[in-house]
């Protein structure tokens, strides 16, 4: 036997989901149990081994739609704290337990005058989810510092030390959530920073924010100036602001070849003459479509409703729950986006939040 089940696990029955994600949509957890040690995420694997139970990995809830029937089985939160860092007069390396809050530690790197992370301020969860979609923002990605994932491999119970290459990362990708999706529980990462080093203004909203602004900004006002942008548009978790009651943003900007993103902007002009698509270049000589624009142009505004769901009236991208919302009315309003969008365009959106329990 892999893992040994004690008696020491406190597990709770039939929890509600809902308040343990920022969209607060979804149904109960069978079971349910908050871990604080690597030796408590054993032990809960080992529980949901015993009883075949499938076992889910929950960090912050902020990247998730959970089903109105809630998860069968059991629900792992990983709420492993601390960090602790080492390092020279020009590098740092700062190792944070996975159930640490992502921008508390952001927070911190920033008081230690430790630069590239900064763009990443604001973003709700957990240290533990961002290898998992290679969480980016304003013009930065965690896959370009971390140098190190420690995770439990649950077939296995081995715990193993992955290098950044081993990971896969790509645009909102890792193998964490492709070719090795739910094989893996994060326990710690490991980034490597810049102590004194140039914050990173190379975002169009960041360069605009500081434009006519004497001298260099400090890591410390970047990181301010990416709450203050993320805010305006309800991509920073804010007590009453129902806007931010989502996901963040809902679909992925598509990668599509040159030729392809040629074919939208012809399209385009035939239906608004003179009018310019924004493309982006991305990785192996693919472009970036926004997401956002497809939206938009396919007659999705800010402030769109159906029934208790609707477009943010801040952010073209964030599908909100204005309250009282069910996971069906989420899925609803997103099937009616993608189908608007694939007609119109020939576009097939891929939704970035996992899906729990479908
Ligand atoms: C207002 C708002 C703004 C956002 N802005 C951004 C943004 O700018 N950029 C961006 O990339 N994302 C953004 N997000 C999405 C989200 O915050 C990130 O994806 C975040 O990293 C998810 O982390 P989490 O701890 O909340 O994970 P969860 O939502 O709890 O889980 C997400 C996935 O990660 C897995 N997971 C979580 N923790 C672990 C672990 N320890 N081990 C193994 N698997 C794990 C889960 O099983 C699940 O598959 C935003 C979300 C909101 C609500």
């Amino acid at each position: 036997m892999l893992y040994s089940v004690t008696n020491l696990l406190r597990t709770q029955e039939n929890i509600p989901l809902a308040p343990l994600t920022t969209f607060q949509v979804g149904g109960p957890a069978r079971y349910f149990v908050e871990a604080h040690s690597e030796y408590e995420v054993s032990e809960a694997v080992a529980f949901a081994f015993a009883r075949k139970l499938p076992l889910f990995v929950l960090g912050g809830g902020s990247n998730l739609v959970i089903a109105d029937s809630g998860w069968a089985g059991l629900v792992l939160k990983v709420a492993m704290s601390g960090v602790e860092f080492e390092g020279d007069l020009q590098k740092m390396v700062f190792h944070a337990s996975a159930g640490e809050n992502w921008d508390d530690f952001v927070a911190l790197a920033v008081s230690k005058n430790c630069c590239g992370i900064e763009c990443l301020s604001g973003i709700p969860g957990t240290v533990g989810g961002t290898p998992v979609q290679n969480v980016g923002a304003y013009g930065q990605e965690v896959s370009e510092t971390i140098t190190r994932v420690v995770a439990l491999e649950i077939a296995t119970g081995q715990r193993v030390e992955l290098k950044n290459a081993d990971c896969g990362f790509s645009y909102r990708s890792s193998f964490f959530n492709s070719t090795r999706r739910d094989q893996y529980i994060v326990l710690e990462v490991s980034y490597l920073l810049h102590r004194n080093g140039e914050p990173r203004i190379e975002y169009a909203d960041l360069k605009k924010f500081f434009a006519g602004r004497q001298g260099k900004p400090s890591l410390q006002q970047v990181r301010d100036a990416v709450r203050s942008i993320r805010q305006s548009k309800a991509m920073l978790l804010v007590q009453g602001d129902e806007d931010c009651r989502s996901a963040g943003s809902f679909f992925k900007n598509p990668l599509v070849s040159a030729a392809e993103a040629d074919r939208i902007q012809a399209l385009a002009e035939t239906r608004a003459p003179g009018i310019t698509m924004p493309r982006y270049p991305a990785a192996a000589g693919q472009v970036k479509l926004a997401a956002a624009w497809l939206v938009e142009q396919s007659g999705f505004n800010k402030g769109y409703s159906l029934g208790p769901v609707g477009i943010s009236r801040k952010h073209t991208l964030a599908i909100v729950n204005r309250g009282g919302a069910t996971a069906k009315d989420i899925v609803a309003l997103k099937e009616q986006i993608e189908k608007k969008v694939f007609d119109i365009w020939g576009v097939s959106l891929q939704p970035e939040p996992v899906f729990v329990g479908f």
